[in-house]
């Protein structure tokens, strides 16, 4: 195999049939990355001592990571997205990973030498030692064809968990709908009247709303009772909040921190000041008293998306 030819070829996306047969058209396996890797240190990194030794594999597919590498046994294991196996990905795209990871090597992350750096990436250290070694051309080439093909490869290679992902963004609407339909379920009609109550309190009207309401659909990772959502204006309470189970005066809350906030500013002196003219310090200290103490086991108990049956 001619590196050198690789470095400033364009070996692909014409025909994957034509080449079939070559020498250096051998299938994409293990062995074959381990040679690109021996030709990239041979022609690049020649200089970059030792470490642990090199196993070099082919992952997983993903969408946005191409490469990692990491010490695990005294070996140095760096894996290259499993979608680079398909001939359609040019060479030097592959080579510009396994170069981004060699770089890293030899910085000294995941390769027992020397740490170079306090952080893998930070400051463009990668890209910086890649120009420093004649690979910035690589680099850069491998950089616009991910921008122009990648996308479109990974939809056509990865129907499957494109497809699951979206099925599973239709099983939690579902069961979010089922949970906020339910009979004994605070309505968004409901919200929005407790929210009329508390903004009336800072001046506003029902024509003078300085933003809707609504449920949030929350995913398991969103812990917070509401969130505020700046683009659209609107304020997500959480759909758990629709149980009864949690006290009204947290909602009323909720509401009144938003519109308190949007009105005076974001620091928490003011807000709660502003809470105070309006006489809801009370209402304030039972609801962070109630959030603080009930509302971690009350989420993971009842989301709806954690535990199977949430519908009672
Ligand atoms: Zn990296």
């Amino acid at each position: 195999m001619d590196f050198g030819k690789i470095d400033c070829g364009e070996n692909h996306k014409t025909t994957t049939s034509v080449a079939a047969g070559q020498r250096n058209e051998s299938p994409r396996d293990d062995a074959w990355l381990a040679e690109r890797v021996h030709l990239l240190r041979q022609m690049h990194f020649a200089d970059v001592p030792q470490g642990y030794p090199i196993v070099t594999r082919f992952g997983t597919r993903a969408r946005y990571r191409f490469g990692s590498i990491a010490a695990r046994n005294g070996q140095t294991i760096i894996l290259v997205n499993r979608l680079f196996a398909d001939p359609y990905v040019p060479t030097f795209v592959v080579d510009g990973t396994l170069a981004h990871e060699l770089a890293h090597y030899a910085h000294g992350f995941g390769s027992g030498l020397p740490r170079l750096h306090r952080d893998a990436h930070r400051g463009g250290v990668v890209d910086k030692e890649l120009e420093r070694r004649g690979l910035g051309e690589v680099n850069a080439r491998a950089e616009q064809w991910r921008k122009a093909y990648w996308d479109a490869f990974y939809d056509a290679q990865c129907t499957d968990i494109v497809t699951r992902r979206t099925s599973r963004a239709d099983d939690a609407t579902a069961r979010w709908d089922a949970f906020l339909r339910h009979p004994e379920r605070r309505t968004e009609a409901e919200l929005r009247a407790r929210f009329l109550l508390q903004a009336a309190r800072f001046g506003y009207t029902m024509e003078t709303l300085p933003f809707r309401v609504e449920w949030l659909h929350a995913t398991p990772r969103q812990t917070a009772p509401s969130y505020w959502f700046a683009k659209e204006r609107a304020l997500r309470l959480h759909g758990l909040l629709a149980d009864r189970q949690v006290p009204g005066l947290l909602l009323d809350f909720e509401l009144a921190y938003w519109v308190a906030r949007l009105t005076v500013g974001e620091s928490w002196q003011s807000i709660h000041a502003a809470l105070c003219r309006v006489q809801l310090t009370e209402l304030a200290s039972e609801a962070l008293n109630w959030r603080k103490r009930r509302w971690p086991a009350f989420h993971k108990k009842h989301h709806p998306l954690v535990t199977v049956k949430s519908s009672g």
